[in-house]
């Protein structure tokens, strides 16, 4: 017989292994022992979990940062219509000041009280 069929014969398998459980390592009778493709796995895995959970963290970091920057804005946007709305009904105030009595001002008032309250 030829020696490389001798060698298909007899390969070696008993130094060296695949895994059994088919994760496909192979393996020496002394990784064999120690061997648990499971746990490397399950480190893969929580290795993957924590750096989806770093991404996760950080997009929402950003998006909290997103959102008070967002807030901020309205708000902005709020006092400059209020600021707005102030200036036509001071001014429209003072058109009916010159042509109406203190009263009708006073209502006014009254009104822009009853708005802001209500937002
Ligand atoms: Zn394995």
């Amino acid at each position: 017989m030829p020696p490389h069929l001798l060698q298909e014969v007899h390969p070696p398998v008993a130094s060296q292994q695949r895994c059994p459980l088919g994760c496909g390592a192979t393996l020496g009778p002394a990784e064999r022992a120690h061997h648990n493709c499971y746990r490397q796995l399950r480190e893969a895995w929580d290795q993957r979990q924590e750096h989806s959970r770093t991404l996760v963290l950080c997009l929402l970091r950003r998006l909290r940062k997103l959102h008070r920057t967002t807030n901020l804005i309205r708000r902005q946007l709020a006092q400059l219509g209020d600021f707005l709305e102030d200036d036509t009904l001071l001014m429209s105030t003072r058109q009916e000041e010159t042509e109406a009595t203190p009263e009708n001002s006073n209502g006014a008032e009254v009104w822009r009280g009853q708005r802001q309250s209500g937002i």
